[in-house]
């Protein structure tokens, strides 16, 4: 952080007309904003206790005839480095129009010292302030992107350190063996136990062990963080964009009575008690001459295969042909309007009628708990990693780790291993932001005991 920040300003509720807006002052001038805003308090209100307070704009403060209204308003005084971004903040609760959130941005914007804040730049000064690692940055946007209960619920544990807590820890660890290993470099050979340096090669191998559990978990915390993918599947004309609309509760996908209409991969979030989830309608699966459709179809079935569940739809009374329903599909037999009423339904089938509604709840509920336990196989174990950077990091470090192991095990070059291990080290330190070894180093030797 530069010796001298400057002090940002800006709107932190969404912008619009609303009952209350929120504009957020942070830095070393942020008390004196407020001072200057706010003339009629006597002096720094106590800290975090909402103070109503009339605000003036500055320039007309001459006398009390003449000065200028911007708002009866609530102010919050918030020291650093106990704010969210460490440095003092000043918070203004005023009316949400535009007017007065105008004159109250243009007076600040007039302040010397002050500029509008950059995107993500109170939560940038957060993390170098230290007050959040990486991993809680990106769980503060989030909860902010948050739709449903279950991106709600993961957003809030990574904020509260659940992944940052997993990182570290390994780090710590990592470092530690890195310790011993830089130890038996330093250090002759008798004043390292043999059995030291198997204990670290053993603690390496555990670690290597847990990473590979957590990398393994299906992606399951990057499909909560953005979504389920369920496909729809099936001949043309079976009823999927008729089931994706009624699904969606809106018309999204043109349905039509001619065969091969949606050409296109159609989404649709929605939300499978509590989980996000995207239903994809794709091309009607058929073989056809026209390029464009047989494009349709190499995506559809690009989409289909990679789906976390099927809705595999089918002809009324369609016997033959049927795919073998697995975990991952659903065979679901549309159209039971056109059925007799007495026809019974294949073993293993759904039958709905998207015309009728017959059978829909039940689909949903077979959707959901399908979601639901793809969830919760993995959730409970430890927090899931939410984002392809993780795990980016993640497998460099493990790669990192088994060169370290394997040269241990083939003569134990030391230079080498502790060169892999501070490698691995450095990439869990990238996913939390914390990315100086030496400093732990430095910690670890300070009270290790070596004899000397
Ligand atoms: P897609 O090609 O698989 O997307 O099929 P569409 O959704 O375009 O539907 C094809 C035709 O089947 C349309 O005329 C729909 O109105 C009709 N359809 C869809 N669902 C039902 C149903 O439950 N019963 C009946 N009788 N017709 C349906």
């Amino acid at each position: 952080m530069a010796a001298d920040p400057t002090t940002i300003f800006a709107l932190a509720s969404a912008p619009g007309r609303a009952g209350v807006a929120v504009v957020r002052v942070s830095g070393p001038r942020a008390g004196d904003a407020l001072l200057t805003l706010a003339p009629d308090i006597e002096g720094l209100p106590p800290p975090r206790y909402a103070t109503r307070a009339v605000l003036y704009a500055p320039e007309s403060n001459i006398d009390a005839q003449s000065r200028e209204r911007i708002d009866d308003a609530l102010v919050l005084w918030i020291p650093g480095p106990a704010s969210f971004t460490g440095e003092d903040v000043a918070e203004f609760h005023i009316h949400g129009g535009h007017a007065v959130l105008d004159s109250l941005l243009t007076s600040l914007g007039a302040m010397d010292g002050l500029v509008p804040a950059g995107p993500g730049e109170f939560s940038r000064r957060a993390f170098e302030n230290g007050k959040m690692d990486l991993t809680a940055v990106e769980a503060i946007a989030d909860l902010v992107d948050a739709e449903t209960a279950a991106q709600r619920r993961q957003a809030l544990a990574q904020m509260g350190g659940a992944l940052a807590r997993q990182y570290d820890d390994w780090r710590d660890r990592l470092v530690k063996s890195m310790a011993f290993a830089e130890a038996s470099i330093d250090f002759a050979e008798e004043d390292i136990p043999d059995d030291l340096a198997r204990q670290s090669i053993e603690a390496l191998r555990a670690l290597a062990g847990e990473i590979d559990l957590h990398l393994a978990d299906d992606g399951i915390g990057e499909r909560i963080r953005s979504g389920f993918r369920i496909a729809l599947t099936g001949a043309p004309n079976v009823g999927k964009s008729s089931l994706l609309n009624a699904l969606a509760k809106r018309d999204v996908a043109i349905v039509s009575e001619i065969a091969g209409t949606t050409r296109d991969v159609i989404e649709v979030p929605m939300d499978l008690g509590g989980y996000a989830a995207t239903l994809i309608d794709t091309a009607g699966l058929r073989e056809s001459a026209d390029l464009i459709e047989q494009e349709g179809v190499r995506r559809a079935r690009d989409q289909a295969a990679s789906a976390d569940l099927r809705l595999h739809l089918i002809e009324p009374g369609a016997r033959d042909g049927l795919p073998a329903a697995d975990d991952g599909t659903l065979v679901v037999m549309n159209k039971a309007d056109l059925l007799a009423r007495d026809a019974a339904s294949p073993e293993g089938v759904l039958v709905i009628s998207v015309r009728t509604g017959a059978g829909m709840a039940d689909l949903i509920d077979r959707m959901t708990t399908h979601i639901r336990n793809l969830a919760a196989g993995r959730a409970a174990a430890s927090a899931p990693l939410t984002r392809a950077r993780h795990r980016a990091a993640l497998e460099d470090c493990r790669a990192a780790l088994r060169r370290a192991i394997g040269n241990a095990e083939a003569g134990m070059d030391e230079e080498m291993m502790a060169e892999d291990m501070r490698v691995a080290a450095q990439a869990l330190g990238r996913i939390t932001g914390r990315i100086d070894v030496e400093d732990l180093l430095d910690r670890i030797f300070r009270d290790f005991c070596i004899g000397k």
